[in-house]
């Protein structure tokens, strides 16, 4: 237990897992954050878990999700802020920031924390390929399974491989959404990267459209280095 620990402090790191949605920072970042000892804090994955328990937050997020546009920033900040709270010694997040201003926004809280972000790395992936992992994405509601329907079919129908349960088509990745979702990455995330550019955080692109394996390895050499 020690022993386990100690390699865990010596990873510790807080990371941005950045790109357009579909990218697969959410698979990157669970394979990264399991092999490194971080915590992934996915605002995506907090909203998600709002809406499910049916909270007031999560009646209030939905509507933005469900149409394919931000949660308002202030509301993303008060879950980051409690998030990062309970990181400890390393986090990667994934799918926030997302505007300018939460960018701002965290900076702040991290310098009160004496933190800050040790590198960026920004997943790169074409449009055509992101529309079809989105609107081809399949996931299972019982134990978080996914599939897609063009490259990672389920073995029979609709149902989940492992489980069995009906498998969802997530409202935000029906196929207008998805290109709501890609036009709002464009304008109000994006330039996000430019903002890490100029405040000194390390921003490392990579080739988001391969396999998972392949990308993983990557960010770990950058990591390493
Ligand atoms: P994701 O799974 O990260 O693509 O997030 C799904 C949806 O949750 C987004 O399309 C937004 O509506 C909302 N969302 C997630 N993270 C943020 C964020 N950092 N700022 C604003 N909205 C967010």
């Amino acid at each position: 237990m020690y022993v386990y620990a100690h390699v865990n402090d010596l990873f510790a790191m807080n990371l941005v897992l950045f790109g357009p949605p579909g990218a697969g920072k959410g698979t990157q970042g669970s394979v990264l954050a399991e092999r490194r000892g971080l915590m992934k804090i996915s605002t995506g994955d907090i909203l998600r878990d709002a809406v499910r328990a049916g909270t007031t937050l999560g009646i209030e997020a939905r509507k933005f999700m469900d149409a394919g546009e931000l949660v308002p920033d202030s509301v993303i900040l008060g879950l980051v802020r409690e998030a990062i709270e309970d990181a400890g010694s390393g986090f990667i997040m994934d799918g926030f920031p997302r505007t300018i201003a939460q960018a701002e926004g965290v900076d702040a809280m991290l310098d009160e924390m004496q933190k800050s972000i040790d590198a960026v790395i920004v997943l790169e992936v074409p449009d055509e390929a992101l529309v079809k992992r989105l609107s081809g994405r399949r996931s299972c509601p019982n134990c978080g399974s996914i599939y897609n329907v063009y490259f990672d079919k389920p073995k029979h129908d609709e149902k989940c491989d492992r489980c069995n349960a009906e498998l969802v088509h997530r409202a935000d990745d029906k196929k207008e959404t998805v290109v709501r979702r890609l036009d709002v990455y464009k304008q109000q995330t994006q330039p996000i990267i430019e903002y890490y550019q100029t405040h000194g955080a390390p921003v490392h692109t990579i080739d988001g459209d391969r396999g998972i394996e392949d990308v993983q390895r990557d960010i770990l050499q950058i990591l390493d280095r």
